[in-house]
C-alpha cells in the first residue's frame, strides 16, 4: 500500500504517482500497465498530454487481470486552456472521462490560469498554446476563474470527478476561488523543486487545507530533452541530479539524488508525479516515503533555491510569465 494524503474532498490520493507528460500515446498503455505492476497506483495525465484513452487502457488491463480494482487507483487529469467556459469544461470533463473509460476521475485540474480561445476538437484535436501550425498564434479568450471552476463543480455534482483543484496557480487566485468555491479546492499542481521552492505559497495551501503536488522535482532534467526555448534555461543550469550537496546526502543515506530529491517532498507532505520509462527508476523513485531527510538536510536541499522557473507561457508570449 503506498503512503496516501487525504484531500480536503475528503478522499485519500496516493503521495507518490507516475506523470503521463511525454509518455507517447503508442507506448502509454504498456508504460502504465507495468507501472501497476511496479506498485503505482496514481497516475497524472492531461488532455494535453495526448495519451489519456491509452492510458486508461494500460489500467483496464491491470483491472481485468486482477491485479488492481478500479478503486485502488487515482486518476489525475486536467482542463486544457481553451475549454475554460462553462459549457466546454463540462463537455471536456465528459470526453476526457470517457478515453480513460474507468467510471470516474479522481482529480480534475484546471491546468493552467490561462483562457485561450475556444477550438473544436474536430478541427484542431490538441491545439496546445498554438491556434496555428507554425506555432506563431496564440489567441487569449476572457473567461473568468470562477466560471471555469463553477464548471469544475458541476463536473463533481455530475459524478464525473470525485475532486477538484487547481494547477499553475499562484496566491492571488486560491484566495479568490476561496470566497467562491461551493466544492473545496483539492489540490494545487505546481512546478516544485529545489531551484523553485515556492515556500510561502506551499505554506499558504497548507493554510487553506490545499494538498500540493510537486512536479518536474528533478528541476532542469525534464526540460533538456526538448527543443528550443523550452529548453534553453535548463540547458544553462547546472543539473540537480548532479548537484554535490544532493550527492553527499544521498551518500549518507543510501539513496539515491533521484530519491532524496523526491522525499525532500513527500517529508513535507508534497505528492510526488515523476516519470520514468526505465524499471529501474519506476521502483526506485516509488520508493520515497521509508527514510527520512534530517531537518537540516532539508533545510540545506531548500537553500539551492533560485526562484527559477522551467515551465512557463512566457516562454511560448513574451510577456506573459505565470507570476
Ligand atoms: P520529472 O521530474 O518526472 O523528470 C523526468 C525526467 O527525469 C526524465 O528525463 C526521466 O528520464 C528522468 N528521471 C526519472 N526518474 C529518474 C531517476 N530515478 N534517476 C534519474 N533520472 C530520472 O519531470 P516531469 O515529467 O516534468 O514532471 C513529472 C510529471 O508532472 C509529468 O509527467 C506530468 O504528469 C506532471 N507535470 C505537470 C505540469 C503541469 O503544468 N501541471 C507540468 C509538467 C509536468
Amino acid at each position: 500500500m503506498s503512503t496516501t494524503v487525504k484531500l480536503a474532498s475528503g478522499r485519500e490520493m496516493p503521495l507518490v504517482g507516475f506523470g503521463l507528460w511525454k509518455v507517447p500515446a503508442e507506448t502509454a498503455a504498456e508504460t502504465v500497465y507495468n507501472a501497476i505492476k511496479a506498485g503505482y497506483r496514481l497516475f497524472d495525465g492531461a488532455y494535453d498530454y495526448q495519451n489519456e484513452k491509452e492510458a486508461g487502457e494500460g489500467i483496464k488491463r491491470a483491472i481485468s487481470e486482477g491485479l488492481v480494482k478500479r478503486e485502488d487507483i487515482f486518476v489525475t487529469t486536467k482542463l486544457w486552456n481553451n475549454y475554460h467556459r462553462r459549457e466546454h469544461a463540462l463537455e471536456m470533463a465528459k470526453l476526457q472521462n470517457e478515453a480513460w473509460g474507468l467510471g470516474y476521475i479522481d482529480l480534475y485540474l484546471i491546468h493552467f490560469p490561462v483562457s485561450l480561445e475556444y477550438v473544436e476538437p474536430s478541427k484542431r484535436r490538441f491545439p496546445a498554446w498554438w491556434m496555428d501550425d507554425n506555432k506563431e498564434v496564440v489567441s487569449w479568450d476572457k473567461v473568468p476563474i470562477r466560471e471555469t471552476w463553477e464548471a469544475l463543480e458541476t463536473v463533481v455534482d455530475q459524478g464525473i470527478a470525485r475532486s477538484i483543484g487547481v494547477s499553475n496557480f499562484q496566491a492571488q487566485s486560491l484566495y479568490d476561488i476561496q470566497t467562491y468555491a461551493r466544492h473545496p479546492i483539492s489540490a494545487l499542481q505546481i512546478e516544485h523543486h529545489p531551484y523553485l521552492v515556492q515556500p510561502d505559497l506551499v505554506a499558504l495551501a497548507a493554510e487553506l487545507n490545499i494538498t500540493v503536488t510537486a512536479y518536474s522535482s528533478f528541476g532542469p532534467q525534464s526540460f533538456i530533452e526538448l527543443a528550443g526555448i523550452f529548453s534553453a534555461r535548463a540547458k544553462d543550469t547546472p543539473l540537480l541530479l548532479e548537484s554535490a550537496a544532493i550527492k553527499a546526502i544521498a551518500d549518507k543515506h543510501g539513496k539515491t539524488p533521484a530519491q532524496v530529491l523526491l522525499r525532500w517532498a513527500t517529508q513535507r507532505g508534497v505528492a510526488v508525479i515523476p516519470k520514468s520509462n526505465n524499471p529501474g527508476r519506476l521502483a526506485q523513485n516509488l520508493d520515497v516515503t521509508g527514510f527520512d531527510l534530517a531537518k537540516e538536510e532539508i533545510e540545506q536541499i531548500s537553500g539551492l533555491d533560485r526562484g527559477l522557473r522551467f515551465n512557463d507561457p512566457g516562454f511560448y508570449l513574451p510577456n506573459h510569465p505565470l507570476r
